[in-house]
Protein backbone atom coordinates (compact mmCIF):
# COMPACT_ATOMS: atom_id res chain seq x y z
CA UNK A 1 0.00 0.00 0.00
CA UNK A 2 1.38 3.61 -0.84
CA UNK A 3 1.91 6.11 2.04
CA UNK A 4 0.25 8.28 0.47
CA UNK A 5 -2.04 8.28 -2.51
CA UNK A 6 -3.83 12.01 -4.07
CA UNK A 7 -5.25 11.89 -7.34
CA UNK A 8 -6.53 14.99 -9.30
CA UNK A 9 -6.79 17.16 -5.96
CA UNK A 10 -7.67 20.90 -6.41
CA UNK A 11 -8.42 23.29 -3.90
CA UNK A 12 -9.65 26.55 -4.43
CA UNK A 13 -9.82 29.57 -1.95
CA UNK A 14 -13.07 32.45 -1.53
CA UNK A 15 -15.27 30.25 -3.45
CA UNK A 16 -18.10 31.86 -5.03
CA UNK A 17 -15.90 35.95 -4.37
CA UNK A 18 -14.46 37.74 -6.91
CA UNK A 19 -11.60 36.99 -6.07
CA UNK A 20 -11.58 32.83 -5.92
CA UNK A 21 -8.28 31.20 -7.15
CA UNK A 22 -7.84 27.84 -7.82
CA UNK A 23 -4.36 27.24 -6.09
CA UNK A 24 -3.74 23.68 -6.87
CA UNK A 25 -4.93 22.83 -10.49
CA UNK A 26 -5.52 18.74 -10.93
CA UNK A 27 -2.28 17.27 -8.41
CA UNK A 28 -1.95 13.63 -8.67
CA UNK A 29 1.05 11.97 -6.67
CA UNK A 30 2.16 8.90 -4.98
CA UNK A 31 4.61 8.89 -1.80
CA UNK A 32 5.69 5.37 -1.11
CA UNK A 33 6.88 4.25 2.59
CA UNK A 34 10.37 5.86 3.68
CA UNK A 35 10.79 8.43 0.39
CA UNK A 36 12.81 11.51 1.17
CA UNK A 37 11.39 13.73 -0.95
CA UNK A 38 11.95 17.64 -1.94
CA UNK A 39 9.29 19.45 -2.55
CA UNK A 40 10.05 22.81 -4.62
CA UNK A 41 8.78 25.48 -6.57
CA UNK A 42 8.47 29.38 -6.98
CA UNK A 43 6.64 31.35 -4.21
CA UNK A 44 2.85 31.11 -4.44
CA UNK A 45 2.97 27.92 -6.67
CA UNK A 46 1.15 25.88 -4.17
CA UNK A 47 3.70 24.29 -1.74
CA UNK A 48 1.86 24.82 1.55
CA UNK A 49 -1.52 24.66 0.74
CA UNK A 50 -0.55 20.92 -0.76
CA UNK A 51 1.56 20.11 2.53
CA UNK A 52 -1.46 21.39 4.78
CA UNK A 53 -3.46 19.18 2.54
CA UNK A 54 -1.54 16.15 3.04
CA UNK A 55 -1.10 17.25 6.91
CA UNK A 56 -4.74 17.20 7.07
CA UNK A 57 -4.40 20.74 8.66
CA UNK A 58 -6.91 21.82 5.52
CA UNK A 59 -9.38 20.30 3.18
CA UNK A 60 -9.09 19.74 -0.44
CA UNK A 61 -11.89 21.26 -2.91
CA UNK A 62 -12.45 18.38 -5.13
CA UNK A 63 -10.16 15.05 -6.02
CA UNK A 64 -8.93 12.34 -3.54
CA UNK A 65 -6.53 11.64 -0.82
CA UNK A 66 -5.61 8.13 0.29
CA UNK A 67 -3.85 7.83 3.23
CA UNK A 68 -2.10 4.30 3.54
CA UNK A 69 -5.68 3.07 1.71
CA UNK A 70 -7.86 4.95 2.95
CA UNK A 71 -9.78 7.90 2.02
CA UNK A 72 -9.65 10.85 4.23
CA UNK A 73 -10.71 13.29 1.72
CA UNK A 74 -14.13 13.38 3.52
CA UNK A 75 -13.38 12.47 7.24
CA UNK A 76 -14.68 14.91 10.16
CA UNK A 77 -12.78 16.99 11.83
CA UNK A 78 -12.26 14.47 15.06
CA UNK A 79 -11.15 11.64 12.64
CA UNK A 80 -8.67 13.83 10.69
CA UNK A 81 -7.21 15.04 14.39
CA UNK A 82 -7.06 11.38 15.23
CA UNK A 83 -5.69 10.56 11.94
CA UNK A 84 -2.91 13.20 12.01
CA UNK A 85 -1.42 12.66 15.44
CA UNK A 86 -1.23 8.89 14.64
CA UNK A 87 0.34 9.26 11.38
CA UNK A 88 2.20 12.60 10.95
CA UNK A 89 5.03 14.80 12.35
CA UNK A 90 5.32 18.09 11.61
CA UNK A 91 8.63 20.11 11.28
CA UNK A 92 7.80 23.96 10.40
CA UNK A 93 9.95 27.09 9.96
CA UNK A 94 9.88 28.26 12.61
CA UNK A 95 10.12 25.90 15.23
CA UNK A 96 6.61 26.20 17.35
CA UNK A 97 8.60 25.10 20.37
CA UNK A 98 6.45 26.04 23.54
CA UNK A 99 8.64 28.46 25.39
CA UNK A 100 7.92 28.02 28.81
CA UNK A 101 8.56 24.12 28.35
CA UNK A 102 12.08 22.32 28.43
CA UNK A 103 13.11 20.55 25.21
CA UNK A 104 12.20 17.30 26.86
CA UNK A 105 8.76 18.79 27.79
CA UNK A 106 8.54 19.94 23.94
CA UNK A 107 9.19 16.52 22.66
CA UNK A 108 6.96 14.96 24.84
CA UNK A 109 3.78 16.96 23.80
CA UNK A 110 2.79 14.60 21.09
CA UNK A 111 1.84 11.93 23.51
CA UNK A 112 0.36 14.36 26.03
CA UNK A 113 -1.66 15.75 23.18
CA UNK A 114 -2.95 11.96 22.41
CA UNK A 115 -3.13 10.57 25.75
CA UNK A 116 -3.86 13.32 27.79
CA UNK A 117 -0.72 12.41 30.14
CA UNK A 118 2.63 11.48 29.90
CA UNK A 119 3.49 7.78 31.26
CA UNK A 120 7.05 7.25 32.28
CA UNK A 121 7.63 5.44 29.42
CA UNK A 122 6.98 8.30 27.04
CA UNK A 123 9.49 10.34 29.00
CA UNK A 124 12.09 7.96 28.15
CA UNK A 125 11.01 7.51 24.75
CA UNK A 126 11.33 11.54 24.63
CA UNK A 127 14.92 11.77 26.36
CA UNK A 128 15.81 8.84 24.10
CA UNK A 129 15.02 10.74 21.01
CA UNK A 130 16.47 14.11 22.54
CA UNK A 131 19.61 11.66 22.77
CA UNK A 132 19.37 10.58 18.74
CA UNK A 133 19.21 14.42 18.04
CA UNK A 134 22.33 14.73 19.79
CA UNK A 135 20.91 16.83 22.55
CA UNK A 136 20.68 14.73 25.55
CA UNK A 137 22.70 17.45 27.27
CA UNK A 138 19.77 19.69 26.91
CA UNK A 139 16.88 18.24 27.68
CA UNK A 140 16.76 20.79 30.77
CA UNK A 141 17.10 23.68 28.70
CA UNK A 142 14.50 25.85 27.16
CA UNK A 143 13.97 27.25 24.18
CA UNK A 144 15.32 30.40 24.41
CA UNK A 145 18.70 29.34 25.42
CA UNK A 146 19.51 27.39 22.50
CA UNK A 147 20.43 28.11 19.10
CA UNK A 148 17.90 28.20 16.15
CA UNK A 149 19.52 25.03 14.95
CA UNK A 150 19.11 23.22 17.96
CA UNK A 151 15.76 24.37 18.36
CA UNK A 152 15.09 22.74 14.69
CA UNK A 153 16.59 19.40 15.75
CA UNK A 154 14.36 19.77 19.11
CA UNK A 155 11.40 20.15 17.00
CA UNK A 156 12.88 17.00 14.80
CA UNK A 157 12.88 14.91 17.68
CA UNK A 158 9.33 16.07 18.61
CA UNK A 159 8.10 15.19 15.16
CA UNK A 160 9.41 11.79 15.32
CA UNK A 161 8.75 10.94 18.96
CA UNK A 162 5.86 8.90 18.65
CA UNK A 163 7.40 7.15 15.17
CA UNK A 164 5.22 8.48 12.18
CA UNK A 165 5.21 6.85 8.99
CA UNK A 166 5.76 10.27 7.38
CA UNK A 167 7.10 13.77 8.49
CA UNK A 168 6.42 16.78 6.62
CA UNK A 169 8.64 19.61 7.15
CA UNK A 170 7.80 23.51 5.80
CA UNK A 171 11.23 25.69 5.00
CA UNK A 172 12.57 23.38 8.15
CA UNK A 173 16.22 25.12 7.55
CA UNK A 174 14.64 28.87 6.33
CA UNK A 175 15.59 30.46 9.18
CA UNK A 176 18.90 29.07 9.60
CA UNK A 177 22.11 30.20 8.57
CA UNK A 178 23.67 27.73 6.26
CA UNK A 179 26.12 26.00 8.81
CA UNK A 180 22.85 25.05 10.98
CA UNK A 181 20.71 24.49 8.10
CA UNK A 182 23.36 21.80 6.76
CA UNK A 183 23.52 20.50 10.11
CA UNK A 184 19.36 19.89 10.32
CA UNK A 185 19.23 18.79 6.58
CA UNK A 186 22.13 15.89 7.78
CA UNK A 187 20.04 15.14 11.33
CA UNK A 188 16.76 14.64 9.04
CA UNK A 189 18.59 12.21 6.34
CA UNK A 190 20.12 10.73 9.44
CA UNK A 191 16.97 9.89 11.14
CA UNK A 192 15.46 8.87 7.69
CA UNK A 193 18.22 6.12 7.28
CA UNK A 194 17.37 5.05 11.07
CA UNK A 195 13.96 4.92 11.62
CA UNK A 196 13.08 4.52 7.24
CA UNK A 197 10.64 7.67 8.17
CA UNK A 198 9.17 9.20 5.02
CA UNK A 199 10.26 12.73 4.69
CA UNK A 200 8.40 15.51 2.53
CA UNK A 201 10.30 18.73 3.09
CA UNK A 202 9.38 21.68 0.86
CA UNK A 203 12.30 24.27 0.48
CA UNK A 204 14.04 27.10 -1.62
CA UNK A 205 17.42 25.70 -1.21
CA UNK A 206 18.57 23.88 -4.69
CA UNK A 207 21.17 22.55 -2.17
CA UNK A 208 18.81 20.52 -0.09
CA UNK A 209 17.08 19.66 -3.11
CA UNK A 210 19.44 18.20 -4.66
CA UNK A 211 20.42 16.32 -1.19
CA UNK A 212 17.01 14.32 -1.41
CA UNK A 213 16.23 11.41 -3.23
CA UNK A 214 13.22 12.56 -5.44
CA UNK A 215 12.29 16.05 -6.44
CA UNK A 216 8.62 17.15 -6.71
CA UNK A 217 8.36 20.57 -8.28
CA UNK A 218 5.14 22.87 -8.44
CA UNK A 219 4.44 25.43 -10.45
CA UNK A 220 1.46 27.05 -10.75
CA UNK A 221 -0.59 24.72 -8.75
CA UNK A 222 0.30 21.92 -10.85
CA UNK A 223 3.50 19.36 -10.64
CA UNK A 224 5.73 20.35 -13.34
CA UNK A 225 8.53 17.54 -12.18
CA UNK A 226 8.66 14.55 -10.49
CA UNK A 227 11.85 12.87 -10.31
CA UNK A 228 13.97 10.09 -8.73
CA UNK A 229 17.45 11.39 -8.04
CA UNK A 230 20.99 10.05 -6.67
CA UNK A 231 21.57 12.33 -4.06
CA UNK A 232 24.21 14.63 -3.93
CA UNK A 233 26.71 15.08 -1.15
CA UNK A 234 29.47 12.30 0.02
CA UNK A 235 27.83 12.15 3.84
CA UNK A 236 24.70 13.60 3.16
P1 LIG B 1 3.80 28.53 -1.62
O1 LIG B 1 3.87 27.75 -0.36
O2 LIG B 1 4.30 27.79 -2.80
O3 LIG B 1 4.45 29.88 -1.49
P2 LIG B 1 1.02 28.79 -0.98
O4 LIG B 1 0.45 27.44 -0.91
O5 LIG B 1 1.37 29.48 0.32
O6 LIG B 1 2.27 28.78 -1.96
O7 LIG B 1 0.04 29.75 -1.75
C1 LIG B 1 -0.44 29.45 -3.06
C2 LIG B 1 -1.42 30.53 -3.46
O8 LIG B 1 -2.59 30.41 -2.68
C3 LIG B 1 -0.90 31.94 -3.23
O9 LIG B 1 -1.37 32.74 -4.30
C4 LIG B 1 -1.54 32.33 -1.91
O10 LIG B 1 -1.72 33.73 -1.84
C5 LIG B 1 -2.87 31.61 -1.99
N1 LIG B 1 -3.39 31.25 -0.65
C6 LIG B 1 -2.79 30.48 0.27
N2 LIG B 1 -3.54 30.33 1.35
C7 LIG B 1 -4.66 31.04 1.12
C8 LIG B 1 -5.85 31.29 1.86
N3 LIG B 1 -6.02 30.78 3.09
N4 LIG B 1 -6.80 32.07 1.30
C9 LIG B 1 -6.62 32.57 0.06
N5 LIG B 1 -5.54 32.38 -0.70
C10 LIG B 1 -4.57 31.63 -0.18
P1 LIG C 1 4.96 30.56 2.57
O1 LIG C 1 5.47 31.62 1.65
O2 LIG C 1 5.98 30.07 3.56
O3 LIG C 1 4.24 29.47 1.87
P2 LIG C 1 2.79 32.28 3.09
O4 LIG C 1 3.24 33.61 3.59
O5 LIG C 1 2.42 32.10 1.67
O6 LIG C 1 3.88 31.22 3.52
O7 LIG C 1 1.53 31.80 3.92
C1 LIG C 1 1.53 31.80 5.34
C2 LIG C 1 0.13 31.41 5.80
O8 LIG C 1 -0.83 32.37 5.34
C3 LIG C 1 -0.31 30.09 5.25
O9 LIG C 1 -0.93 29.36 6.30
C4 LIG C 1 -1.30 30.41 4.15
O10 LIG C 1 -2.34 29.44 4.10
C5 LIG C 1 -1.84 31.76 4.56
N1 LIG C 1 -2.08 32.61 3.38
C6 LIG C 1 -1.23 32.79 2.35
N2 LIG C 1 -1.77 33.60 1.42
C7 LIG C 1 -3.00 33.94 1.89
C8 LIG C 1 -4.05 34.75 1.40
N3 LIG C 1 -3.97 35.38 0.23
N4 LIG C 1 -5.14 34.88 2.14
C9 LIG C 1 -5.24 34.25 3.31
N5 LIG C 1 -4.28 33.46 3.84
C10 LIG C 1 -3.18 33.32 3.14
Amino acid sequence: VPLLQLADVRKRYNIGQPNEAEVLRGVSLTLQPGEFAALIGPSGSGKSTLLNIIGLLEPLTTGSYQLQGDEVAGLDDAALTLRRRTTLGFVFQFHHLLPAFTALENVTLPALMREGAVSAAETDRALAMLQAVGLAQAAAKRPGQLSGGMQQRVAIARALVLQPPLVLADEPTGNLDTASSDEVFKLMRHMHATLNTAFLIVTHDPRLAARCDRVIELVDGRIQRDERQVPTGADN
